[in-house]
């Protein structure tokens, strides 16, 4: 873990620069503090992360491994590692962080989860651990999402998951986020909020950052292994609200020398008005407890995103991904819904391998780069593909 000298790193007041902090309703206060006070502390110990290093080994199949592509590197003319957050248990990087704040939650006494979900993922990852852990788990979902994700309902189901509707406004994401946050206010004292990605009021974008950190922690004394150096030159992760790719960024954050790329869904194109490329199009204000950039109207009303990946499909991004923008450190780049669709078709012609659509979107900027035959370049691959078969079947040309 890094120390809090990094300038990429939250400070105590959860900001990374201007961006982050914790803006809530004052009903919510109690709730964050007891996190806040709590959360170094707890993960920081041995008896934590004794049981999270056997959880993620035993039970999520980790170290994934880190593959060198023979027939995408040879494409591009670089060396192209995919990172293979997709062989996770669940398919996806989440269950890195469910885990963790599994542990973090009974740690602190709770006996009752609640989550919210968009597309389901981190619903699904969410109701398996609280499967693993006998807790009761009750999820927060659009009406709309619900009719549109039947499979992962599903599987929240037979989870044992509760799954409540979200019944106002557009009846999706944000506002499943509201009844989540409704919720918690009126059970502080026995409910976990386990949020998904580095978004929400401080400590989550720092915590969940942590828990994922795991991702670039094995991808050092991978590399080293196979290249014989612990940097690559370049690390390409998609960003919805950004945890995969601050768990791959993250123990390369103080090493400037690596290229740090972020890539967005611009839906139908940057500026067709359907898309979700937040540092495009977004400008600061609150979101979720934080201060960020996020896609709004001139009266800071939130804009609808736009992405046919639902993982991506989201008007904001975690503060430390804000930060990471304005001072340049990471580059930021974006790619359609068709570039991300022919990036996956082409990874699973070429190695084999059904990526999940947001994923693709990393991958789906190699073209756009001027890469050298040296070069090393590192693609997290955060989930696998099936939950995305019928979008990959119905766009089949
Ligand atoms: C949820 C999800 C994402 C987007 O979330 P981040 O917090 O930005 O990582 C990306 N890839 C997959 C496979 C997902 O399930």
């Amino acid at each position: 873990m890094l120390e809090n000298k990094s300038k990429y790193q939250a400070d105590e007041h959860g900001y990374y620069g201007q961006f982050g902090g914790a803006f809530i309703p004052e009903l919510l206060y109690p709730n964050v503090k007891e996190l806040e006070d709590n959360y170094l502390k707890i993960i920081n110990s041995e008896e934590f992360q004794e049981e999270y290093k056997y959880l993620l080994k035993d039970y999520c199949g980790r170290p994934t491994p880190l593959y060198l592509t023979r027939r995408l590197s040879q494409k591009y003319g670089a060396h192209i590692y995919l990172k293979r957050e997709d062989l996770n248990h669940t398919g996806a990087h989440k269950v890195n962080n469910t885990i963790g704040q599994i542990l973090v939650a009974k740690k602190l006494g709770k006996k009752r989860i609640i989550a919210e979900t968009g597309a389901g993922q981190h619903g699904v990852a969410t109701a398996t651990v609280c499967a693993l852990m006998g807790l009761e788990c009750i999820v927060f979902m659009g009406e709309v999402d619900i009719k549109r994700q039947a499979p992962n309902v599903a599987r929240m189901k037979m989870l044992g998951a509760k799954v409540v509707p979200a019944t106002c406004g557009s009846k999706t994401l944000k506002d499943a986020t509201n009844e989540a946050i409704r919720d918690w206010i009126g059970n502080p004292e026995d409910t976990y909020y386990l949020i998904g990605s580095v978004v929400g009021p401080h400590p989550y974008p720092d915590m969940v950052a942590r828990l994922q950190a795991v991702i670039s922690e094995e991808m050092k004394w991978q590399l080293k292994e196979q290249t014989g150096k612990e940097n690559p030159d370049t690390i390409i992760a998609c960003v919805g609200g950004g945890s995969n790719a601050a768990g791959a960024f993250y123990h390369y954050l103080d090493d400037e020398d690596v290229e740090l790329i972020a890539v967005e869904a611009a839906g139908l194109g940057v500026h067709s008005g359907e898309s979700a490329a937040t540092s495009q199009l977004g400008e600061v204000g609150v979101l979720h407890g934080a201060k960020t950039i996020l896609m709004q109207d001139e009266f800071g009303q939130v804009v609808e995103p736009y992405s046919l990946s639902a993982g991506l499909d989201y008007p904001g991004v975690g503060p430390l991904h804000a930060f990471l923008f304005e001072s340049t450190r990471a580059k930021f780049m974006n790619a359609t819904d068709q570039e991300a669709l022919d990036a996956a078709y082409e990874l699973t012609k070429l190695e084999g391998i059904i990526p999940a659509l947001e994923s693709a979107h990393a991958l789906a900027v190699l073209p756009k780069m001027k890469l050298s035959k040296d070069q090393v370049v590192v693609v997290n691959l955060s989930g696998r593909g099936d939950k995305d078969l019928e979008t990959y079947i119905a766009n089949l040309k």
